[in-house]
């Protein structure tokens, strides 16, 4: 499952505004092999089944790059699956992540807060925990169809424990 923006809005925000990216043309954008030590670029476009989809033209395998990226803050769900990490692709296999995100969303479902309050952090959680900001709470808010100032809110208490 991938953030609530649409693909080429998380495109945007997550590879494209990075400044070590470069825009190529036709969809295109690339940067310097992250994780590698060739010459040739990681391309990046974005996907049709998820919203960043990656190439390396240099040949690093797919889960090293994917785990890079997602090192960098992307949510997995919105990353293309790496071919070489066959136990992520399949579906019904329930790994002991999902299982821990179920909890803790049952913790929260059922913990304090208004229904409205644990609502919203119910979806922060199933977004692969990332705090919305900026863009994202003007979405979730309408998706939502709450006020922004109440997403604000209702996720100030996971922003502090985000700072440490
Ligand atoms: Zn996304
Ligand atoms: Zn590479």
């Amino acid at each position: 499952m991938g953030c609530l923006l649409t693909a080429a809005e998380c495109f945007r925000k997550h590879i494209a505004a990075r400044p070590d990216v470069t825009e190529r043309g036709q969809g295109w954008w690339s940067m310097r092999c992250p994780t590698g030590h060739h010459g040739a670029p990681l391309r990046f476009h974005v996907g049709d089944r998820v919203h960043i989809t990656y190439a390396d033209l240099g040949k690093c395998p797919e889960s090293e790059t994917y785990r890079w990226l997602t090192g960098q803050g992307i949510p997995a769900g919105c990353l293309k699956r790496p071919k070489d990490m066959p136990g992520l692709a399949r579906p019904g296999k329930v790994s002991s992540e999902d299982m821990a995100l179920a909890d803790a969303i049952l913790d929260v479902a059922f913990g304090d807060g208004t229904t409205t309050e644990r609502l919203i952090r119910c979806v922060v959680l199933a977004i692969d925990g990332e705090i919305p900001e900026g863009v994202t709470i003007e979405v979730l808010a309408d998706r939502l169809r709450l006020k922004p100032r109440i997403i604000y809110q209702a996720t100030a208490e996971m922003r502090r424990k985000g700072r440490g």
